[in-house]
C-alpha cells in the first residue's frame, strides 16, 4: 500500500510581492516539512521581512499561495486571506510590547482568553509556558518590574501560550546584549524540541542561522538562492553568491581563464583545465582555510597588497586585495606586514568548488 505523504507545515508556490512597480519577491517556491527550524538569511532588502510578514498574514501577496498544513492561508489569485489570528501562527518581534498595567501572568493568559479558554484551562497553560521559559518566579511582578531579558521571555510565553503549530521569528534577539543573545539562543532551541512547531526565523547573524536551523533558505533579491540544511549549504554552495555571503571569512573566489592545460588566475597556472568542463573562463573557489601567506616554492602563489590581521580562534585572519579582488586566509600566526606591503597567498590543494562565470555550481 502507498504511503500517504508527509504534507508540508509550510507551502509557498509561485509567491509574488510588489510594492506601486518595486517587486520585492517575483516568484518565490519553497516547501517547509513539519518540526523545521527554517531561518531566513541575505544581504540587506532581500525580502526576509516581506516574506515572513505575508506567513504572518500582515501582508497579502500580490500573487501565489501559502499553505499552513494543507490549507491555503494566503492566495494572491483568488483573494483568501486567513486572518493573522486564524492561522494558529504565533509572531515574535525584536520589540515586544507587553501590556504594563497586567502581570506577567495576565499578559500571557491575554490571548487565551482572547480565543475563549476557560479559567482553569487559562491557570493551567500559563503555568506550562512559564515553566518552559523558566520564569515561574516573575509570574506576579509587573513589566516594569523585570529586565529586558525576561520581557523577552514573557513575550515569548504569550506567543507560545495558545499553542501555535507554526512560530514567526523576526530578528527576536537582535535588542539583546551578546551574553543574552547566546543565552536565548540555546533556550529558543530546546523550546524548539519541546513544542515541535515549524518555525520561520530571520536574523543577520549567521552563528544564529547556523547554530539553530534545521534548513537554511539563502535569499537574494527576492529569490532562494539556495534551501537546505546549514552544514550542507557552507560544505557544498549551489552558487558563487551562496558561497561569499555564508562562512566567516567569506571564501575566496578568483577568475580563472583556459590556457592550454590549465586555469590561469593573474599569470598564475592554478588548476588543471579539465576543471572547467570545456568552458573558457570559470571561478574557483578556494576557502579562507585552503590559503597560507609567505613563500611556498611548490604551491601556486598569488602576491597581494596586505590589509589587516585580527585574531580568530586560537588562528589569524588575514586579508588583502589584489587590484578590486579582496582575500582572506586563516593562519597560524600574525604575518610580519604593514598595510599595504607586499604578501604572498600561497594556495593549497584543488579548488574546493568551481563555478561557471554566471555563478552556477559546475563542479
Ligand atoms: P533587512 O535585512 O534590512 O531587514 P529584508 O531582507 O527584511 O531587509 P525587506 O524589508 O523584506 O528586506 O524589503 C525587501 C524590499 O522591499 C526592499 O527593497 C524594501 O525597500 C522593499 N519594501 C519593503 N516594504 C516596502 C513597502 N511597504 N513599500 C515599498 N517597498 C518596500
Amino acid at each position: 500500500m502507498a504511503q500517504a505523504a508527509i504534507q508540508d507545515a509550510i507551502r509557498i508556490t509561485h509567491l509574488e510581492k510588489a510594492f506601486g512597480k518595486f517587486t520585492a519577491i517575483p516568484d518565490l517556491t519553497l516547501a517547509v516539512p513539519p518540526g523545521s527550524f527554517l531561518v531566513l538569511v541575505g544581504p540587506s532588502g532581500c525580502g526576509k521581512s516581506t516574506l515572513l510578514r505575508m506567513l504572518a498574514g500582515l501582508d497579502e501577496p500580490t500573487r501565489g499561495e501559502i499553505a499552513f498544513m494543507g490549507k491555503t492561508v494566503s492566495s494572491g489569485s483568488s483573494g483568501v486571506v486567513a486572518d493573522p489570528k486564524e492561522r494558529n501562527a504565533g509572531l515574535v518581534f525584536q520589540s515586544y510590547a507587553l501590556w504594563p498595567h497586567m502581570t506577567v501572568a495576565g499578559n500571557i493568559g491575554w490571548p487565551l482568553k482572547v480565543a475563549g479558554w476557560d479559567k482553569a484551562a487559562r491557570e493551567e497553560r500559563i503555568g506550562e509556558v512559564l515553566g518552559l521559559l523558566g520564569i515561574s518566579a516573575l509570574r506576579d511582578r509587573y513589566p516594569a518590574e523585570i529586565s529586558g531579558g525576561q520581557q523577552q521571555r514573557v513575550a515569548i510565553a504569550r506567543t507560545l501560550a495558545p499553542k501555535p503549530a507554526i512560530l514567526l521569528f523576526d530578528e527576536p534577539l537582535s535588542n539583546l546584549d551578546a551574553k543574552l543573545r547566546i543565552e536565548m539562543r540555546s533556550e529558543l532551541m530546546r523550546i524548539h524540541r519541546a513544542t515541535g512547531a515549524t518555525s520561520v526565523y530571520v536574523t543577520h547573524d549567521q552563528v544564529e542561522a547556523m547554530t539553530m536551523a534545521t534548513n537554511v533558505a539563502v535569499m537574494n533579491q527576492g529569490r532562494v538562492e539556495q534551501f537546505g540544511p546549514p552544514r550542507e549549504l557552507l560544505e557544498r554552495p549551489a552558487t558563487t553568491f551562496v558561497a561569499t555571503f555564508l562562512g566567516t571569512p567569506p571564501g575566496n573566489l578568483l577568475v580563472a581563464t583556459r590556457q592550454g592545460d590549465w586555469l590561469v588566475h593573474a599569470g598564475v597556472p592554478l588548476a588543471p583545465a579539465a576543471l572547467a568542463q570545456g568552458r573558457d573562463e570559470v571561478q574557483l573557489f578556494y576557502r579562507a582555510e585552503q590559503i597560507t601567506t609567505g613563500k611556498a616554492p611548490d604551491r601556486p602563489v598569488l602576491m597581494a597588497e596586505f590589509s589587516e590581521a585580527a585574531p580568530m580562534a586560537g588562528k589569524v585572519m588575514v586579508t588583502a586585495s589584489a587590484g578590486a579582488l579582496r582575500l582572506s586566509a586563516i593562519v597560524d600566526s600574525f604575518p610580519d606586514a604593514r598595510p599595504g606591503d607586499p604578501i604572498e597567498f600561497a594556495l593549497s590543494g584543488a579548488p574546493d568548488a568551481v563555478f561557471a562565470m554566471t555563478g552556477e555550481r559546475i563542479d
